[in-house]
């Protein structure tokens, strides 16, 4: 049986049908790996994007965007 390493956290991984999560050695791992990539496509507080700050301001101040009524 071929082994593989997990390319989280290094552990050893059998290529079967029994490791689902493969290559990761576990569901945890697949998520971490998961998340890595999702971050660079998705809007995080907090991430110093400029386009995400832009948003939250317009966001956050309705009446100056809105002057009529
Ligand atoms: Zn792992």
């Amino acid at each position: 049986m071929r082994n593989v390493r997990c390319p989280i956290c290094g552990t050893a991984v059998l290529w079967g049908s029994q490791s689902k999560f493969r290559p990761f050695c576990s569901e945890r791992c697949r998520q971490i790996d998961l998340g890595a990539w999702a971050s660079d496509g998705y809007c995080v507080p907090g991430a110093g994007s400029d386009d995400c700050l832009a948003d939250d301001f317009n966001e956050m101040s309705p009446e100056s965007a809105t002057p009529r009524e």
